[in-house]
């Protein structure tokens, strides 16, 4: 994660950063095991890999990223860094680079490159700080230029790219909120789509919140209409390579969510072949 922080640094493009980055790579390679059975087996049981999981979530805004992102990061014990939450950290904050974000993200665009990693490599110093080892990226990489410098700075295992309709995308974007106070994410959305043009049709409960945040909510700037409809075309045009760059690398997998948060999280963590894994964490907690 050293290593990383560093040349994460715009700055850092150093000989010396280089040979650091090399540090960095596993000696069992969890990839080896996508490549050879084209899923995950990490094999917790028997022989665990020599350093912490390097996983990145890709997928369509809305998608649910964070979500299961999140829930992977509590069972795998590795922090989950989502980009779009530094984004808004930073925008919080007031100040020329806040009120320059705020104007790209509530266009629905996308931040530079420089400024993502320097957002990045702050976090990840904070939490190399705090002893922190292993890392789930949520919506970063995003460009081939973000894949290729992550790339040459340390090596990604798994590439997980949570697939779902479009129309459902944009009808859960809509209905995301957040609390205001202790930030947790809630759908009111109830979604129920119906099988059209071989797109199989889908229902989604809705994930409202405690009665103690109910008051509290709020809406991203982002998520109206117009401004998703803009954050999905600017995805197709400039993340979607980003699936190539994996897949030609043997890291992704693809997983076509069946349906809300009860229904995808099993069939995700056995498609990660984790399920076993979850039951034995649930057994010790
Ligand atoms: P998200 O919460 O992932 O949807 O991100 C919210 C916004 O933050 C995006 O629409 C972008 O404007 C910005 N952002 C987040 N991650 C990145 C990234 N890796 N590269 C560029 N912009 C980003």
């Amino acid at each position: 994660m050293a290593a990383l922080t560093r040349l994460l640094k715009p700055s850092s493009s150093s000989s010396t950063s280089f040979l650091l980055k090399r540090s960095l790579s596993t000696t069992t390679s969890v990839v080896s095991e996508i490549q050879s059975q084209n899923h995950l087996n990490p094999n917790f049981s028997d022989s665990k890999p020599s350093r912490n999981f390097q996983w990145v979530f890709l997928g369509c805004p809305g998608v649910g990223k964070g979500t299961f992102a999140s829930r992977l990061s509590i069972l795998l014990g590795v922090p989950h860094i989502a980009t779009g939450d530094l984004v808004r950290e930073e925008l919080s904050n007031s100040g020329p680079l806040s009120r320059q974000l705020s104007e790209i993200v509530n266009q629905g665009k996308l931040v530079s490159d420089e400024i993502i990693f320097d957002l990045l490599s702050t976090r990840l110093e904070a939490g190399e700080s705090k002893g922190e080892s292993g890392f789930i990226l949520d919506g970063f990489p995003r460009t081939i230029r973000q894949a290729e410098i992550l790339d040459e700075v340390t090596e990604i295992d798994l590439v997980v790219n949570l697939k779902l309709r479009e129309d459902v995308l944009v009808e859960k974007c809509l209905g995301r909120r957040i609390c205001s106070q202790c930030g947790k994410g809630f759908n009111v959305a109830s979604i129920n789509a119906k099988a059209e043009n071989g797109k199989p049709g889908m229902s989604m409960a809705p994930l409202l919140p405690p009665p103690h945040c109910t008051s509290k909510l709020i809406t991203r700037a982002d998520d109206t209409e117009q401004v998703v409809k803009e954050r999905l075309r600017v995805y197709h045009e400039k993340s979607q390579p980003v699936e190539d760059f994996y897949k030609n690398q043997g890291k992704l997998m693809e997983f076509d969510l069946p349906g809300g948060i009860s229904e995808s999280w099993p069939k995700l963590l056995e498609a990660l072949n984790l399920d076993d894994y979850e039951v034995k964490q649930s057994a010790v907690a």
